[in-house]
């Protein structure tokens, strides 16, 4: 199992370390070929504005778009606004290269400047943890994940009914950061999905 991070900007080498402690081959990600022969790939949180602008200089978007049709992809955060469909409010007008992929619409830093950060135990029923092993989602100026559409289902909501992470096939999108935590439950999720084709 060959599973990518893209590592253009970004909180990458986190990914790569939860990767490597579940016996996967990690690979950096920094050009469009980079992409062959991997089984999956993770976009990971940063400045989505910045991980776009790189994605469009270096020619990943149509490769990444292509990639996305045949294999797994999961966007944390920044990544998860990269492979939105569309971003309401403030992102509207502005340059922000976008993958398009996934059915969502999503609100950038839409937690507010007062809640910069925070961390919440999530119920996540698809990794059937229920409320006794709560999976610690740290949220660092975070997008939500304002509606999804077509056949993408959110997987996780807090308890405003906020949704805050969502799955369409092989894709994936989460608004917080699993890969700062040490749990590797998201990351085991992720590798299922990719291992699934
Ligand atoms: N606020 C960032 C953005 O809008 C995302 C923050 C993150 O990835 N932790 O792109």
């Amino acid at each position: 199992m060959k599973i990518g991070v893209l590592a253009l900007q970004g909180a990458f080498r986190e990914h790569m370390k939860v990767l490597q402690s579940l016996g996967v081959e990690a690979i950096e990600v920094r050009l469009p070929e980079h992409l062959d022969g991997l089984d999956g790939l993770i976009i990971p949180g940063g400045e989505s504005t910045a991980i776009g602008k790189l994605a469009r200089t270096y020619g990943f978007i149509e490769p990444l778009r292509q990639f996305a049709q045949q294999k797994a992809m999961w966007g944390t955060c920044a990544g998860m606004i990269f492979m939105a469909k569309e971003i309401s409010h403030e992102g509207v007008g502005r340059d922000q290269p976008l993958l398009e992929v996934m059915d969502i619409v999503v609100a950038r830093n839409a937690f507010g400047r007062q809640v910069d950060s925070f961390e919440y135990g999530l119920d996540i029923p698809a990794l059937n943890n229920g409320h006794a092993k709560p999976f610690p989602a740290v949220f660092i100026r975070a997008p939500q994940l304002v509606q999804t559409k077509g056949d993408a289902r959110v997987l996780a909501t807090l308890p405003d009914g906020t949704a805050v992470a969502a799955q369409q096939g092989k894709w994936l999108v989460t608004s917080f950061h699993p890969e700062l935590t040490g749990d590797a439950r998201f990351h085991a999720y992720f590798l299922q999905l990719a291992k699934s084709g």
